[in-house]
């Protein structure tokens, strides 16, 4: 698969042909420049349309390229070289021109697209600039600020939004390519090619107050990413030089992204992501059709998940035992849409369709008809039980039940059942319709099909879904809750919730987990340590500072006040006196003597034992790989991409600081500082998780 050279008349059409992206592999390089070396030598050709086939424009550069030695010829010098072609170049984009595939574009004088042209810089989302002129030429297209929105988010444009900036020059319904070569003609014919953008002096719409507030924006939302700013900063170079010295400073820039941590972590980031939904020994098997999905529990969670799989398309039904609980829900579902609608995300005639395929029902024996039924009631081991039990009597054979439980065992469940290997877990973040994350619950049970068809029907309604064995909290809230246990010690101990929660914030997470109670709620949290007060054991601490603010109904964020305070309407934690007084006093109670916290112990302590917790959950064989552990923490914690996720930040910083650091630990709370036997094996050999 390569590129494609046509003639038709004075024209040349040059096509990229390389599924299933057309990538700008080494190959594809090779093809343009020999294809406009051809084109420079016939002097019956008079204009080139490069285009893409099938639906896509050129996708970017290629993924299996990525940390090899690039071979010449390198992606900017083709771009230079189609630039300076002898003959006026149209790119005519028939789908996503991505990355590399944007800069092609660029490299053209004339760009027009499909209604289904996509155009845009990603590679901030891999913690690179664009390396091939891009940062230097689309300023020069579409003035500094917009090119620097586009570049420092990634965000691509679609078609009507390409056109009305001005990265295309016209889009057209339907025949792109007649219409390209129409387009083409009349500028051949009128003698008349455009300045190439190298040629641009001074860059168009000149804003710099614009700019300006863009800086701000950027700044505040990389939270710690290096990408954007960067991109900012080559943005700035294409305004202060001229076009070649922008080039060489757009080099320099990319080279220094290209070198850093966060390249590499984003890059572990990107590759888990697609191996994440790969499990050993899956390959092969069959799946189950499903249609109709039923919900039980419509509570928080049973109306994100309706949501969505409404949006997959699927037909949904949902069921309460409380009929005003059902009634609120699906006014919340509509609700919710209308959102979309006034934000401009779908369409009222979108919404009436999903809203057609919902229907809520009255008795549990009408879930009889339905493919998959996720069981989202309250948490409680009796409700879920009994719930089970009824389905088992009720739910045709081959359907697939499903628990979103975040804790209880599944196993228990599964064996309420006469037919144990169609239970399984599917454990949803809050907001199911918003967050990306699933946890798939792997019971001992389950069969390969009923798992393969979770997994599949996971990844339609868009969620990246990593397998989980069963245990307390499965890999996600059972790696929380080993680090939101050192997080409480700290501030009995000394440090107060702000201190953890500003050190977390500044490492990357998108919030601390004082934060992230208040967010959930404190409730959830007392519930919790309720159901295990019976199994805790006498030696082990206990901090009971949540205990007192649940006391005193400071729930979090819905009731104002929690670990912090907020003014209505605004999500602002405000520091608070009273919870201060509150540590105090639990310290005091407890006898213990406060000290001081630097920075890089609060951060040591949390990640650390995120570390060691998900060190166990390896060797236990809860996770299958260390990357399934990243991916939980990257899609549904917060945890920064450009980190990597916990166990590839570990491999970054080293197994033995990790276990060195957990046995000084241990040295005061040898209770709660076991190492793992897998961290410990690691530490002495010098190897990463990513190895095992
Ligand atoms: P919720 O209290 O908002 O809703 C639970 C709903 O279940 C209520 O409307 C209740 O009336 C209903 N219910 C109770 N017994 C029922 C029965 N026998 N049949 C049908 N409906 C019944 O709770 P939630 O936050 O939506 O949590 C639901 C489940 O999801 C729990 O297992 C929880 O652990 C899990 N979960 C919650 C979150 C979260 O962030 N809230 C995240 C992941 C998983």
């Amino acid at each position: 698969m390569s590129i494609e050279f046509n003639q038709c008349g004075k024209i040349a059409v040059v096509t990229i042909n390389n599924p299933p992206v057309n990538a700008l592999s080494h190959h594809i390089r090779q093809g343009l420049v020999e294809a406009i070396t051809r084109i420079n030598e016939d002097e019956d050709i008079e204009g080139v349309i490069i285009t893409g086939e099938g639906r896509i424009f050129i996708g970017g550069a290629d993924i299996k390229e990525f940390g090899k030695p690039p071979h010449e010829p390198h992606l900017p010098d083709v771009i230079n070289f189609i630039e300076s072609c002898r003959v006026p170049t149209l790119a005519a984009i028939n789908g996503a021109a991505l990355g590399g595939g944007l800069e092609v574009a660029l490299g053209c004088r004339y760009r027009i697209g499909s209604e289904s042209a996509k155009t845009g810089l990603p590679e901030v989302n891999l913690g690179l600039i664009p390396g091939a002129g891009g940062t230097q030429r689309l300023p020069r297209l579409i003035g500094a600020t917009k090119a620097a929105k586009m570049i420092a988010t990634g965000k691509p444009l679609n078609a009507k939004q390409a056109l009305e900036v001005g990265i295309l020059d016209t889009v057209f319904t339907e025949n792109l390519l007649e219409n390209a070569q129409l387009f083409l003609t009349n500028i051949i014919n009128s003698n008349q090619d455009r300045t190439a953008l190298c040629d641009v002096t001074s860059l168009p719409f000149p804003d710099p107050k614009g700019f300006e507030a863009l800086g701000k924006t950027v700044k505040a939302r990389a939270r710690g990413q290096l990408s954007p700013l960067k991109a900012l900063e080559a943005v700035e170079a294409a305004q202060n030089l001229p076009f070649k010295k922008g080039l060489k400073r757009e080099r320099e820039i990319f080279a220094i992204c290209m070198e850093s941590d966060q390249r590499a972590g984003l890059i572990h980031s990107f590759f888990a992501q697609r191996q994440v939904g790969k499990i050993p020994g899956l390959e092969n098997s069959n799946t189950r059709n499903i249609e109709t999905v039923t919900i039980l529990g419509a509570g928080t969670m049973g109306i994100g998940i309706a949501i969505a799989f409404l949006d997959g398309g699927y037909t949904v039904q949902i069921f309460d035992i409380n009929q005003d609980a059902l009634e609120k829900a699906l006014t919340r579902i509509s609700k919710t849409y209308e959102g979309s609608i006034k934000k401009g995300r779908i369409s009222e005639s979108q919404m009436q369709e999903r809203l057609s395929r919902l229907s809520a029902i009255q008795e549990m024996v009408s879930a009889a008809n339905s493919d998959l039924i996720i069981e989202a009631a309250t948490e409680n081991m009796d409700i879920k039980k009994s719930i089970f039990h009824e389905l088992d009597s009720l739910a045709k054979s081959d359907c697939i039940l499903a628990s979103n439980t975040s804790y209880l065992d599944i196993n228990i469940l599964a064996r309420e059942t006469k037919r144990p290997s169609n239970v399984i877990g599917m454990h949803f973040f809050s907001p199911a319709n918003i967050m990306k994350l699933l946890e798939v619950v792997r019971t001992d049970t389950v069969s390969d099909e009923v798992l393969n068809t979770v997994m599949k029907t996971g990844k339609s309604i868009g969620k990246i879904c990593v397998l989980s064995g069963v245990c307390d909290g499965f890999i996600g809230n059972r790696i929380l809750k080993s680090y939101r246990k050192q997080a409480d010690f700290m501030i009995e101990d000394g440090a107060m919730p702000q201190d953890v929660d500003r050190v977390m914030r500044k490492f990357g997470l998108a919030m601390g987990p004082f934060q992230v109670s208040d967010l959930a709620g404190i409730d959830i949290g007392w519930h919790t340590r309720r159901r295990e007060d019976a199994t805790r054991r006498e030696t082990e601490r206990y901090v009971d500072i949540a205990d007192k603010l649940y006391d005193l109904g400071r729930l979090g964020q819905k009731t104002g006040a929690g670990y912090y305070l907020y003014e209505k309407g605004n999500r602002t934690p405000l520091e608070d006196k009273l919870v201060e007084e509150i540590i105090l006093d639990a310290s005091k109670r407890n006898g213990i003597t406060r000290r001081e916290f630097s920075d890089e112990e609060i951060l040591n302590r949390i990640t650390f034992a995120m570390v060691n917790e998900g060190a166990k959950i390896l060797e236990e064989g809860i996770a299958l790989r260390a990357l399934d552990i990243d991916m939980v923490f990257v899609h549904g914690y917060g945890f920064p991409a450009y980190r990597g996720g916990p166990m590839f930040y570990a491999d970054q910083i080293g197994a033995k600081m990790i276990y060195d650091g957990i046995l000084n630990f241990a040295k005061d709370d040898p209770d709660s500082w076991k190492p793992s036997e897998l961290l410990k094996t690691l530490a002495k050999t010098e190897g990463k998780f990513a190895d095992l």
